[in-house]
């Protein structure tokens, strides 16, 4: 969209918004447009956030400094409180802060309560027998419907972003958890059209279904969809009933075997073999490739960028944006895999925590590792997250596989200027800006 196409601003939430209908230009208030933007950001950011503290709170983690931090930055936003501008670019901060806060949370939650994730194989197939497909990032719902369904003779399998669960001990000690089916959220109409087994949604990152597959599908948690029985608590007996209902599924063969599950304990386990191979050259560059997959065309982008990587280079990724690229056999480097997938969005926490351990092995800053990050977003949790690490310092990200339409010139010229931040463009250039070749 032309920038002249978009409104300057949107906002009803009083009533003396312009015409009853909303401030579109500046608000009737006063209320700048930048102003309302940063408003905006700042409560898309929250949201992501809420997100991770929902899953922390379910496995009995919280944190009061956190959740005061919501009420300001919520409060910030109410009408005739706050309409600063550098105040709001400071509250974006202090979010990205707090979300790291909050993904180390929730990362504590998973590893106390399903131990540290260990590098896994994932079969992406199914085996003769009822199933059920779990999808979101719920790992306590999943790891209760497997206790639930125990010696039933149903086989559970992941979908999208739980497929890191998969590495979780806790988890992969269930024989009946098998494999991983499709790819990243959006193919999920299609994945559940194909294979007869009740679907199970956990989280955010559930389609509106098809009626084809309606009636066979549940809700659990912050999950709900129209005409969709939601259970509320964790006793999935409807879902395993609706299961055992189903014509069972045949073997089939996967289009191949995904590995995931590594934690930071296991690539810092590597951490003096890393370093050797760096100063040797064999090792280039790292990449962080990934985020929150999108439909949109132009995320096309990502695998292309990962295949034509050259093969002194390391991937890392996490979150869905690493089914892009994921059936790719990127070989390794003396042993070392060159495709490292830690885990989902909430990872971040994870690739942060090992960059910060790198910058310290080899003396440097962050920003002086040999360390690119090429990020995709879709929807509020990356917000929060692009925030936590322009807040801990981190410049020069690569980030599409559009520019947040949120950003108008004046935030744009922040990021600029402050953080180096560059839209991804051509795969091929963009390799080159980033070796310096
Ligand atoms: S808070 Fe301000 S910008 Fe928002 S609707 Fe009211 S007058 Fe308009
Ligand atoms: S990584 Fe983002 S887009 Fe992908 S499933 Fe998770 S929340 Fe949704």
């Amino acid at each position: 969209m032309d920038n002249k196409e978009k409104l300057d601003m949107f906002c009803y939430q009083c009533s003396q918004t312009a015409k009853g209908t909303g401030c579109t230009i500046r608000g009737v208030c006063g209320k700048e447009a930048t102003v309302a933007r940063l408003q905006d950001n700042l409560l898309l950011a929250t949201k992501g956030m809420a997100a991770y503290l929902y899953h922390a709170r379910e496995l009995g983690y919280t944190d009061t400094e956190i959740d005061a931090f919501l009420e300001k930055a919520f409060y910030s936003t109410f009408t005739n409180v706050n309409f600063d501008v550098e105040e709001f670019v400071r509250l974006a901060i202090e979010a990205g802060k707090m979300n790291v806060k909050t993904m180390k949370l929730l990362k504590k939650a998973h590893i106390e309560t399903y131990g540290e994730p260990e590098p896994t194989q994932v079969h992406t197939g199914t085996v003769k027998g009822h199933g059920i497909i779990v999808t979101g990032h719920g790992l306590k719902a999943l790891e209760v419907l497997l206790k639930q369904t125990e010696g039933t003779g149903i086989n559970v399998y992941t979908h999208s972003e739980l497929l890191p669960a998969h590495g979780y001990p806790g988890i992969k000690k269930y024989k009946h958890l098998i494999g991983n089916l499709g790819k990243a959220w959006f193919d999920q109409k299609k994945l559940f059209s194909k294979y007869p087994v009740a679907i199970l949604g956990t989280s955010n990152c559930v389609l509106i279904p098809k009626e084809d597959y309606r009636e066979r599908m549940f809700t659990t948690g912050p999950a709900h969809l129209p005409g969709v029985q939601h259970i509320t608590g964790y006793d999935y007996t409807p879902v395993i009933e609706k299961a055992k209902s189903l014509p069972e599924l045949e073997d089939e063969q996967g289009e191949g075997i995904l590995t995931t599950g590594f934690s930071k304990s296991a690539i810092l386990s590597l951490k003096d073999k890393i370093k050797q191979l760096v100063l040797a050259g064999k090792i280039r560059r790292f990449f962080l490739v990934g985020g929150c997959d999108s439909p949109l065309k132009k995320a096309e982008y990502f695998r292309e960028f990962v295949k034509q990587l050259p093969q002194d280079t390391i991937v890392l990724t996490l979150a869905c944006g690493k089914f892009r690229f994921n059936d790719l056999n990127l070989g390794d480097i003396d042993g070392i895999p060159r495709l490292l997938d830690l885990g989902q969005c909430n990872d971040s926490i994870v690739a942060i925590e090992i960059a910060e351990t790198l910058a310290e092995l080899f003396g440097v800053g962050i920003n002086q590792l040999p360390l690119t990050l090429v990020l995709s977003w879709m929807e509020q949790k990356a917000v929060a997250i692009l925030w936590s690490l322009l807040a801990i310092g981190v410049k020069g990200i690569y980030l599409g596989p559009i520019l947040p339409a949120w950003v108008n010139d004046d935030i744009l010229k922040v990021l600029i200027e402050n953080y180096d931040l560059r839209l991804i463009g051509n795969p091929e250039e963009d390799i080159k800006r980033m070796l310096g070749s």
